[in-house]
């Protein structure tokens, strides 16, 4: 995977994280290129006006692997466990109720969770030990086979019976599973437990409709369901009244948006809305699907300063062959199409992508069209993968598999590309002053750090302390290939 983002100022090394893959435990956020977040103003606990339940004394260990909308989702179970009494603790030696929340998309994240499991094997005595998202709902009842101290196995389709389903085990139930993929409702929480103490998420919608050849969320998170927009806008405003001044909106295709109410949005009448909730300084959203990323989007950004500048827009691949045998549904050209609008847009917009390497059947030509592509739409960051086959999918018996090896030599050959590209265009920013939103330091180099609205990493030095959470201009005096140094503009 291509690293984005991670360039201090001491030294213009890598060690960034991608914002696609993740892993959180929760009540330890993840920090931004090395930096560390402080807790701001005594913290986030919740953002709805339900006060959790009065401790039980039972506590819960969560850990996190995904997507930012396993992140969120985590969240969102940790409120369910609050609103039960339960809290968080910082080891999962010292819980109650230790679980996982997997995505299956790569076969990485489902190899660690069942290590974890493993290590539960003679320990688990007394303890409950769940499996939560993509990989539950993929493995089902399978995961009490490999691992039988395992109690709970809730997909994410079924979050909405996890209060139930712990009801269950805590009035004595042995084994209990979530897994019907049959509903046209979101998971809706009362109480959601927020760990980014800076940038609060709101799932819009959950669940795909598209069918791509080589991905599972249609398996595990089930069809398409939007969530109303004045429910929407409701948790906005909370999340405004708690402090929050940047949302981000998600969903695996979330500019597929319809609002199930009568008043029937599109996404981007969605977006101008929660940008115009008072106190919201910043919206994003991710992840789009280009064949739903209309010109009213851009639009939209070059008109609502809220909105911010950046759009991840997956191309997957730069060549029509591979993306009709993807079932991505569009063209490399109108994909291409897309590019030129963002890119034609009054405020300069960054844009980054997703592209899988070795698709089955992906020739020297198709890879070298991908490369082309890279050097057409100038991507500010890339999240590259190698193909790997995943269960239940239409692509994992497709022919001409591409030897691992040739994998990783693409994948070498694309991030070298990738990397001069960034390196060009990086420099060409020495000298300019952007809008940071404060969201770590470094304490021994007294560096902070923060994200643009085009959500370039800043690391910088200043004079003053106490900026977490601060909005600050900083100019940028270095350029490293993911992320810049500068300094404050006081
Ligand atoms: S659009 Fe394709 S890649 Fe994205 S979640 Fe749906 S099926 Fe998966």
């Amino acid at each position: 995977m291509a690293k984005t983002f991670d360039v201090g100022i001491e030294s213009l090394g890598s060690n960034g994280a991608s914002q696609e893959a993740g892993h959180q435990v929760v009540g330890r956020p993840a920090g931004a290129g090395g930096l560390l977040p402080l807790p701001l103003r005594g913290g986030r606990d919740g953002d709805a006006a339900v006060t959790p339940a009065a401790t039980t004394g039972k506590s819960f260990f969560l850990e996190t692997f995904g997507c930012q909308m396993n992140d969120h989702d985590s969240e969102k179970v940790a409120g369910v466990l609050q609103g039960r009494g339960y809290h968080a603790v910082e080891s999962p030696a010292q819980a109650d109720l230790v679980l996982y929340n997997t995505c299956s998309i790569r076969e990485k994240a489902a190899q660690k969770v069942f290590a974890r499991l493993g290590d539960w094997k003679t320990l688990a005595d007394g303890k409950i030990i769940g499996v939560l998202g993509c990989l539950a709902q993929q493995e089902g009842e399978e995961i009490f086979e490999r691992a039988p101290w395992v109690s709970l196995v809730c997909g994410s389709a079924s979050y909405r019976k996890l209060p139930e389903l712990i009801a269950q085990l805590e009035s004595g139930g042995r084994r209990v599973t979530g897994l019907d993929l049959d509903t046209d409702e979101t998971f809706e929480t009362e109480l959601t437990r927020r760990d980014n103490l800076l940038r609060a998420y709101i799932t819009i919608i959950e669940g795909c409709d598209y069918a791509c050849s080589y991905c599972v969320v249609p398996h595990t998170r089930g069809p398409e369901r939007s969530r109303a927009s004045d429910a929407v806008l409701a948790e906005a405003r909370r999340l405004a009244d708690a402090g929050y001044t940047e949302i981000q909106l998600l969903g695996q295709t979330v500019n597929s948006y319809r609002d199930p109410s009568p008043l029937g949005w599109k996404f981007v009448d969605l977006l101008r809305a929660v940008a115009a909730v008072p106190g919201i300084r910043r919206v994003r959203f991710t992840t789009s699907h280009p064949n739903d990323f209309h010109r009213s989007i851009v639009d939209a950004i070059d008109e609502v300063p809220e909105l911010c500048d950046h759009v991840h827009l997956p191309v997957q691949s730069g060549s029509t062959r591979v993306l009709r045998e993807m079932l991505r549904a569009y063209t490399r050209e109108e994909y291409l199409q897309k590019i030129e609008w963002i890119r034609a847009a009054r405020r300069p917009i960054s844009i980054t992508s997703d592209i899988i390497v070795g698709f089955p059947g992906e020739t020297e030509a198709d890879f070298a069209e991908t490369l082309s592509l890279l050097d057409t739409a100038k991507y500010d960051a890339i999240f590259s993968f190698k193909y790997s086959p995943r269960p239940n999918t239409s692509a994992m018996h497709m022919p001409d598999a591409i030897p691992e090896e040739e994998k990783s030599r693409r994948l070498a050959v694309l991030n070298e590309r990738q990397r001069a590209i960034q390196i060009a265009a990086n420099e060409k920013l020495v000298g300019q002053s952007y809008e940071v939103l404060v969201d770590g330091c470094h304490p021994a180099r007294t560096q902070w750090g923060g994200r643009t609205s085009c959500n370039r990493l800043i690391n910088f030095t200043s004079p003053h302390v106490n900026l977490l959470g601060e909005y600050v201009q900083v100019k940028i005096t270095r350029a490293g290939p993911n992320s810049f140094a500068g300094e404050h503009v006081t």
